[in-house]
């Protein structure tokens, strides 16, 4: 047979993806933001929650509540599975919202991610320091920007930036 090399059979791990998976998951979490539906005072946000290579849970914004955030619906899905694993967010998750008391920043420290990987840094249309990033890392959460993935992430949001 052709093949020079199985790197697909390498199984991934849970902690640190690949950079490729990172992309992979990445561009899904893009894609499930074009499924929000329309608001103009919230941002479209897309969600997903990966562990041993599986996706546990994903969620876009206002997916089943007009308050929820692509995070929140996300983690719900994934319920204890969330536990080590990996979240990928189009935008930097919320460390500050009116709709709801707690953020998605403390809602994913608090479920026991690993690492949140996000495309866009919270732009400060809605709060003035949104600080996200930071608060994850300050609650031990390995935090990864793709910064490659911000133009995706803008798209369902052009009307708002
Ligand atoms: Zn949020």
């Amino acid at each position: 047979m052709g093949g020079v090399h199985d790197a697909e059979t390498t199984p991934p791990d849970a902690r640190r993806p690949s950079d490729e998976d990172d992309r992979r998951w990445m561009a899904r979490a893009c894609d499930l933001a074009r499924r929000c539906p329309p608001s103009d005072t919230a941002f479209s946000v897309g969600a997903v929650i990966v562990a041993g290579g599986e996706v546990v849970g994903e969620g876009w914004s206002r997916a089943e509540d007009s308050h929820d955030h692509a995070e929140e619906v996300a983690l719900r899905q994934a319920g204890p599975a969330a536990r080590g694993a990996v979240a990928y967010s189009s935008m930097e998750p919320c460390a500050r919202r009116a709709s709801r008391p707690r953020p998605c920043a403390r809602l994913l420290a608090e479920a026991g991610v690993a690492r949140v990987a996000y495309a866009l840094p919270e732009p400060a249309n809605f709060v003035d320091a949104p600080g996200g990033d930071a608060y994850l890392r300050e609650n031990g959460v390995l935090v990864t920007e793709m910064p490659e993935f911000a133009a995706a992430a803008e798209a369902p949001n052009a009307h708002l930036l």
